[in-house]
């Protein structure tokens, strides 16, 4: 089954409006070539238009890194789907572990996000992983059922096209070590069993699951050569326009 490479920048919150805008000027002639992959750019809120206007006719599309579940109303600092819609936001990045450790995200609310996302029809990335105690006391596939069966509960085969799955090691995010293929690639084989049990195997063979944690374009051609690996959620290396492009091209 062949599925597009898709790389996505998580720029976290690094980038005011005129550095963003700075960023995919850089970016744009360097992955102008690249069409076998998608191209995803995703800066905070307060970036999101600048960004969407300076990316406007190229091959980059720009995501979000959070969104609330409701429509609208009382709920103070909140941004929702439709808001996001209406700047040209096309991928939402939903559940990252940043946001589990720090701001109380559940999987709960991970699967209000995605269903909000869905139905708003941007593609939710949804990011799953273990964190490196989880790892060495045996429960990696316990955590990633969990994550996985309650982040997606209500998502449908058909819902599934607007869906990406990014697995991310917690102990390998912005630490400098990287997941070793071999590692990734059991992981990403378990999220498609996983996938194939709650949405049928066939659509399971074309979702496609990103591999984050400190994927640099040094180790990237060798992630992305794995059978389950379609993608990378770039942090850190997503911050450097000749870094990110090096990465797509891995992927093309
Ligand atoms: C991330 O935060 O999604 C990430 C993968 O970060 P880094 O590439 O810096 O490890």
């Amino acid at each position: 089954m062949e599925r597009k490479v898709i790389i996505a920048g998580n720029w976290k919150m690094n980038k005011d409006a005129a550095a963003g805008r700075e960023l995919v000027e850089g970016l744009k002639p360097l992955v102008a070539g690249l069409t076998d992959a998608d191209i995803v750019v995703c800066p905070p809120f307060t970036t999101l238009n600048a960004v969407v206007a300076a990316a406007a006719g190229s091959n980059i599309k720009v995501g979000a890194q959070n969104v609330h579940w409701a429509e609208s109303g009382a709920f103070t600092g909140e941004i929702s789907a439709e808001m996001l819609v209406s700047t040209g936001v096309e991928y939402v990045i939903i559940g990252h572990s940043e946001r589990r450790q720090y701001f109380g995200e559940t999987d709960e609310t991970v699967n209000k996000r995605t269903r909000a996302v869905i139905a708003a029809g941007m593609t939710a990335i949804v990011c799953v992983g273990e964190t490196l105690e989880e790892r060495e006391a045996g429960k990696l596939v316990e955590v990633i059922e969990r994550q996985m069966t309650t982040g997606l509960k209500d998502v449908t085969a058909t819902d599934c096209a607007k869906l990406v799955i990014a697995y991310e090691p917690v102990w390998a995010i912005g630490t400098g070590k990287t997941a070793t293929p071999d590692q990734a690639q059991e992981v990403h084989a378990l999220i498609r069993s996983i996938l194939a049990r709650l949405v049928g195997e066939e659509t399971a063979q074309t979702v496609r699951i990103q591999y984050g944690g400190s994927m640099k374009p040094a180790n990237a051609a060798e992630l992305l050569a794995k059978p389950d690996i379609d993608g990378g959620l770039i942090g850190g290396a997503a911050l450097k326009a000749g870094d990110f492009a090096g990465i797509v091209a891995a992927g093309n």
